[in-house]
């Protein structure tokens, strides 16, 4: 039987990259993400296209009731799950200095981009546990997508910097937590990447990337952040729990 992942946001961006490319290595998908069925037809079927059999379950990952019902299909229909990605996630809907944001904004963005992911990735780390413990062959892994904005300060997005670095603390904690039952927990951490979230500000990055910004002179891609995700999800890093794995054209090496 295929191997099953579950890729949060996977029918646009970063997560409709890294749930093709997951697909291309032969597993069978859950995807998630906050619109109907009906509006994501096409992604859907680019993914079935690609040979996966694909499970859509409307589900806002800051909610409980919505997590534990995606995980449920996820059971009914696969009865496993070997690959959790967490890669929903959203930028503050206005950005604003920090002396002027607002709490709720800090809030919305916290349970979005790092409550909700902790918590689903405890649901599921009983379930991967669940099932090493009847199959010691059983090849799990989580992979959290965080950004650079875990260590790069942007003044005018806080709340987003604050919920990455949490995505961080939270990958070295299960990281460790998991170690015992061999389930590797790592963080993709992406730079600046051509998608509907980075749409508004494309003029600029264009002209930052343009002038150097990174060392490899373009955008990144959600194809640039599938292959990462896919060689983790295949195995080839095995040594590497905790670790974060950086998908930013060299943006974040120092020069001088
Ligand atoms: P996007 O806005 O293009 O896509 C986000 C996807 O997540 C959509 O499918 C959306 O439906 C889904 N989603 C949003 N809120 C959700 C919720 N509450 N519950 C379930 N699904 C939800 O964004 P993207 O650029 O593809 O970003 C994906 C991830 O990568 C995010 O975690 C983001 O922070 C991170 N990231 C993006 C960039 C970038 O430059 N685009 C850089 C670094 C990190």
């Amino acid at each position: 039987m295929k191997r099953v992942a579950l890729v949060t946001g996977g029918t646009r961006g970063i997560g409709f990259g890294i749930a093709q490319a997951l697909a291309r290595e032969d597993l069978n998908l859950a995807v998630c993400g906050v619109r109907d069925e009906s509006a994501v037809a096409d992604p859907l079927k680019t993914l079935r296209s690609l040979g996966a059999e694909v499970l859509y379950g409307k589900c806002d990952v800051a909610r409980r009731d919505a997590r534990d019902e995606m995980l449920a299909a996820v059971r009914q229909r696969f009865g496993r799950l070997d690959v959790l990605v967490n890669n929903a996630g959203i930028a503050p809907k206005e950005r604003r200095d920090i002396l002027e944001a607002t709490e709720e904004s800090f809030e919305h963005v916290l349970r979005t981009n790092l409550q909700g992911p902790y918590f689903l990735t405890q649901a599921v780390a009983k379930w991967m546990v669940e099932q090493k413990k009847g199959d010691a062959t059983f090849a799990g892994c989580i992979v959290n997508v965080s950004s650079i904005s875990a260590t790069v300060a942007s003044v005018n997005r806080g709340e987003y910097c604050i919920s990455k670095a949490g995505v961080a603390m939270a990958t070295q904690l299960w990281a460790a937590r998991l170690g015992e039952f061999n389930i590797p927990v790592y963080e993709v951490r992406p730079g600046v990447i051509k998608t509907d979230m980075t749409a508004g500000v494309k003029e600029k990055y264009d002209k930052l990337f343009g002038e150097g910004l990174a060392i490899q002179r373009r955008w990144g891609t959600p194809e640039d952040v599938g292959k990462a995700v896919a060689s983790l999800a295949r195995g080839d890093l095995p040594y590497s729990t905790g670790q974060v794995i950086m998908v930013d054209g060299g943006l974040t090496v120092q020069r001088l």
